[in-house]
């Protein structure tokens, strides 16, 4: 097994990619069509990439175009017009951490709070196998007490049975970052395919500014216990690696928007996945994540300023130009770039064609939130901070942890057909890229 990388390695990644954006020219054309032209398996360099990044300072639509473009011949020649989708399945809504942009940090009182049970977790399965999903993923808040006792049963569980509707189904978790013994037993004795980690920003100041309290501001040990004076940044960094080691695949991505320099954010995401691949070749493809900073339902306690909303304008109407950046960016058939459900259907569509191939719908952000129909709450849920039995389909669907688009899974579809893609399954992407990354 390789070295691990050093530490300091990670806590440069932000301050490097903030150096290579202040000091990289904003390209005009000639130099983009150079960079295009010059790329290679590998992907474009650092410093190309902050270059193209630098092009959003004053968006110029010819250039822009320009990049689109290029990353949509390179999505066809990769992927050709192949598409598969995911759907995340919400553990529960319990958080022990205090992250000041979440509907479910700690501070907020105000939210209703659910926690699956494991017949609840089957019967949400059930229903979204039948709609044919074959990639489930399981999230949900910091619930220390729930990691500790019930994470890897649900997971076992979870695996029995999408295996046995969907032998080449897969599931990931996107929870707290665990340590490499807690991944491997996970991917060892529970089945699970895949982590996905967000980490909400690179910038160490920026992630401390927003994750003030809890699991996520210092992370934990073996033992599911918060590691005192932690430093949670540099663990949640580092979470990749340890997934990575135990066998599992993995995602990275930064919350785009959530930083003041999104542009030197978005440059460390690349950054840390050349340096993951460049340390372990024969990782499984990373999926490159495109969460969008959104609102929270319960308004009193959405914290973002005016400018800020407006600067996450900015940052979605260049959602598809993101998404081509990164598919650039990176070596071929190495990165999975993903647009989910935090933009509006033609965003998504549109950096789905420029760059994505692993995509979400129907995404409810709630626990229990999906087969609603004869909804039997006392079954469904092992614990609620509201009566169990009062609760209605409304009070489930009103506990969602941040404000989304929402359409049904077959109107996605359509829309995907219509837009010319096949849809297929992760594993065809994992057949295909074992072979072509490696001839
Ligand atoms: S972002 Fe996650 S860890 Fe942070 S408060 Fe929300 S649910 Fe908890």
């Amino acid at each position: 097994m390789v070295n691990r990388i050093e530490m300091e390695k990670y806590e440069r990644l932000f301050p490097e990619a903030q150096e290579l954006v202040k000091s990289s020219q904003t390209p005009d054309l000639v130099e983009v069509q150079r960079i295009l032209k010059a790329r290679g398996s590998s992907g474009i360099s650092l410093s190309e990439t902050a270059s193209l990044l630098n092009l959003l300072k004053a968006p110029n639509e010819t250039l822009i175009e320009e990049v689109k473009t290029s990353a949509k011949v390179l999505r066809k020649k990769l992927f050709s017009n192949k598409l598969t989708t995911m759907v995340p399945i919400e553990l529960g809504s319990y958080c022990t951490s205090n992250c000041v942009f979440c509907g479910w940090k700690s501070d907020n009182k105000k939210i209703q709070r659910l926690r699956l049970s494991k017949d609840g977790l089957l019967d949400e399965l059930d229903y979204l196998l039948g709609l044919g999903f074959s990639h489930f993923e399981l999230s949900g808040g910091d619930d220390i007490l729930f990691l500790k006792r019930d994470l890897y049963e649900f997971v076992r569980v979870a695996k029995d049975k999408i295996k046995k509707v969907n032998p080449a189904g897969r599931l990931s978790v996107c929870l707290t970052p665990l340590t490499e013994l807690h991944y491997g037993t996970l991917a060892k004795e529970c089945g699970l395919d895949t982590v996905l980690t967000w980490q909400e920003s690179y910038s160490e100041a920026t992630f401390n500014k927003y994750m003030v309290d809890g699991p996520k501001r210092y992370g934990i040990d073996d033992g599911f216990k918060m590691i005192k004076d932690g430093k949670g940044y540099l663990d949640r960094i580092a979470s990749q690696e340890r997934a990575i080691r135990s066998g599992l695949q993995v995602g990275i991505g930064t919350m785009i928007g959530l930083c003041e320099d999104p542009l030197s954010d978005i440059l460390s995401v690349v950054s840390h996945g050349k340096l993951l691949l460049e340390n372990y070749p024969d990782a499984l493809p990373l999926i490159i994540g495109m969460p969008i900073w959104r609102e929270i339902i319960n308004e009193e306690y959405d914290s973002r300023s005016e400018e800020q909303n407006e600067n996450q304008q900015d940052l979605v109407e260049f959602f598809d130009y993101i998404a081509s950046v990164y598919l650039l960016s990176l070596p071929d058939y190495k990165a999975w770039v993903f647009p989910n459900c935090r933009v509006s259907k033609s965003k998504q569509m549109s950096a789905i064609e420029s760059a994505g191939m692993f995509t979400s719908t129907m995404v409810r952000v709630g626990p229990g939130a999906y087969n609603l129909e004869n909804l039997d709450t006392k079954k469904k849920f092992s614990k609620s901070n509201v009566g169990l039995g009062e609760l209605t389909a409304e009070d489930v669907l009103a506990g969602e942890q941040f404000v989304h688009y929402f359409d049904t899974h077959e109107n996605y579809l359509h829309q995907f057909v219509a837009g010319g893609f096949e849809m297929t399954s992760e594993s065809y992407f994992l057949g295909e890229a074992a072979c072509k990354s490696s001839s």
